[in-house]
Order: structure tokens, then C-alpha cells, then sequence
């Protein structure tokens, strides 16, 4: 065992049930070998109420130690090792834009619901709470766009437009009742008149490792691999997804890979370090191939040394804070989304 393994191993015997580590399964091998609870960004941020543990340390991006913050119970103390990750997919939809869009878009008496991606900032979905909207994951993505269309007369979806786009398709929403917002210039490009005669409107985020995941690359994998089947996230683009023999969740792709016959060849298009991890879990009996090898640089940022030098310094270490009010809003958004998912 190396120096930072031993480290975290010791610090976890001695702080005991005080600490439970989470880990996003876009972790690497080396960070995962010590967590408590592995799962996607919302799974993991549910548990986070329930867990006895003072201390909850977060390996992940900073979006999702937010999220477990607002989740927890009052004394709780979340941590991540490298409050510097941050996702680029959140950082494209700024609380601020967001508000002053919306100012716009509705300022002529128009109900617009923002329904936010949970990769968001916590003050992003305080804007969505405190707006009549909500927050949906990829896995419930379909219930919450049906859910926000009917609650007023539109729907601002961010900060994920192939995910809006790929969710309006499975929905049959067709194009022509769509619209691509231009945001550019703090929102004073916006096509008003466009955005009124549709219901739905896009905000032009991407995450920057799905989004290179193309339809060229799917065409090239089942070139390469005859008789493969082929699942895809769906924040990858919507050709992507239309060659795709499937699309779904990370949970959704580790299922597709346990549920895959013996000796099938499985190509899944999602960030690296999971289908390495899928890779080595079925060697012998499936093979799981990457459709690009393509790793984010902000799940990579935690590591080994830096979880063991939080662990050290962990009763003087400063939690990640949301504001009460924040928190609040947000929270209502939260737990409008479980209302929605819980109804028959
Ligand atoms: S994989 Fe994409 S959505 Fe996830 S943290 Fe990285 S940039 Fe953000």
C-alpha cells in the first residue's frame, strides 16, 4: 500500500462512523478503493440525510458537494478533497444570466418553468426553486420535461441542450416547438419573438467530454467491432444517441453492461474512468470498450494524496457552505422533483 493509501486507510479506522466517503463513478480506480458509497451525483447526495456520519466527504465535482450540503441534515459537515473541480457544463449556465434570461423571456406576463440539469450550481437551482421549476437527473430527465411542460407555458431547460434536445425526442416534442436560446451578451442577443412561439427553450450548454462524442465515432466502433452494441450517455449529441443501440444514465450503463449475454462486445460512450472500471470488472467474460477514450480533467482532479490530505486535517477543514437561503430555494426545487418522480 502506498503512503496516501495507508494514510486514508489509518484516518478512516480512527475517525470510525464519524466520516463516510462518497465517490462520483467518474472517479478514478485509486480514489474509489476507499469510499463508502460509489453511484451518480444524485444518488450519492440522497444518502447523504440518512448517513449517521459527521463528516461526509465528497469525491466528486464541486456541483455535487453543493448539492450533498444542501441535502444534509442540520450539524452534518460535507467536505471535498479539491473544492477547485468544478464542471464545465456548470459553469456555462451562471446564476446571474440565468436570472436576467428569465427576466427577459417572461417579462411579458409569460409562466416560464426552468427546469435545471442536477450538474448545476446551487444557486442555479434556488433560481429554479424559487421560479416555479425544478431539477431532473438524465435518469428522470423525460418525467421532469413532461412534468415543467405542464405547469406553465413553457419550459427553459439548462444547462444541457443535448440532453434537452435527446429528452424532447424521446418525448416527441418536435423541433419546430423548440428554440436555441443565444445568450451571448449577458441575454441581450435573445430572439424574443422566436422564444414566444416555443415550448421549449434551449440554454446552449454542453459537457465538454460527452459533447465529443459523435455519431462518426459510433459509425467507426461498429465498423470496428461487428455485432457490438453500443449504449451512450445522454448528454452525448442527439446523433449520437439516434446510432446508439441505447442511451441512458451511468447507472443505466453499468446495467446494460451486467445485463449484456457472455462473450458480447460492449461499446459505451461515456467519460473513461467508468468503462475502464466496467473493463476490468467483466475481463474474461465481456469485453467494454470506451467509444473514446476521453477523461474529465475535474473528476481527475481528485486524487490519492489530496483525499488523504483532507482526511489529515479533517476536524479544522472548512465545509462547503450554502447559503440558508440558498439552500432553501433550492431545496424546494430539490423536492419538487421527488414529488414528481413519486407520483403515479
Ligand atoms: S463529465 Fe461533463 S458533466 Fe461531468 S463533471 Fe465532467 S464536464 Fe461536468
Amino acid at each position: 500500500m502506498n503512503d496516501s493509501a495507508s494514510r486514508i486507510t489509518a484516518r478512516r479506522a480512527a475517525l470510525g462512523p464519524r466520516l463516510a466517503i462518497l465517490g462520483h463513478h467518474y472517479q478514478s480506480d485509486e480514489v474509489v478503493a476507499h469510499v463508502d458509497f460509489r453511484g451518480d451525483s444524485l444518488e450519492l447526495s440522497r444518502r447523504v440525510p440518512d448517513l449517521a456520519a459527521e463528516h461526509i466527504v465528497f469525491c466528486g465535482v464541486f456541483f455535487m458537494a453543493e448539492s450533498a450540503a444542501i441535502l444534509a441534515r442540520p450539524g452534518q459537515k460535507v467536505h471535498t478533497p479539491e473544492p477547485g473541480a468544478g464542471c464545465t457544463m456548470s459553469n456555462m449556465a451562471p446564476a446571474a444570466l440565468l436570472e436576467s434570461v428569465l427576466r427577459s423571456l417572461t417579462a411579458q406576463g409569460r409562466k416560464l418553468i426552468p427546469l435545471t440539469y442536477v450538474n448545476s450550481s446551487a444557486q442555479v437551482k434556488a433560481v429554479c426553486g424559487r421560479n416555479g421549476g425544478s431539477v431532473c437527473t438524465s435518469a428522470n430527465a423525460k418525467t421532469m420535461l413532461a412534468w415543467a411542460l405542464k405547469q406553465g407555458d413553457g419550459v427553459l431547460f439548462l444547462p444541457d441542450k443535448n440532453l434537452a434536445v435527446n429528452t424532447a425526442q424521446a418525448l416527441g416534442l418536435v423541433p419546430e416547438r423548440r428554440h436555441a436560446l443565444d445568450i451571448r451578451g449577458g441575454g441581450r442577443r435573445l430572439d424574443l419573438e422566436a422564444a414566444r412561439r416555443a415550448d421549449l427553450l434551449l440554454w446552449p450548454g454542453c459537457c465538454s467530454i460527452h459533447h465529443q462524442m459523435t455519431a462518426r465515432h459510433v459509425q467507426a466502433a461498429r465498423a470496428a467491432h461487428p455485432g457490438c452494441l453500443l449504449a451512450v450517455h445522454p448528454e452525448c449529441p442527439p446523433g449520437t444517441v439516434a446510432a446508439a443501440d441505447a442511451a441512458g444514465s451511468t447507472s443505466f450503463l453499468i446495467r446494460f453492461c451486467q445485463e449484456a449475454p457472455e462473450g458480447s462486445t460492449l461499446v459505451i460512450g461515456t467519460e473513461a474512468a467508468l468503462v475502464d472500471r466496467l473493463a476490468k470488472e467483466y475481463a474474461g467474460r465481456k469485453t467494454v470498450l470506451p467509444l473514446r477514450p476521453v477523461r474529465c480533467a475535474n473528476m481527475a482532479k481528485t486524487t490519492p494524496e489530496g483525499l488523504a490530505a483532507l482526511l489529515d486535517r479533517l476536524d479544522a477543514a472548512a465545509p462547503v457552505r450554502v447559503d440558508p437561503r440558498t439552500t432553501e430555494d433550492a431545496n424546494l426545487a430539490l423536492r419538487r422533483m421527488l414529488e414528481a418522480c413519486a407520483a403515479p
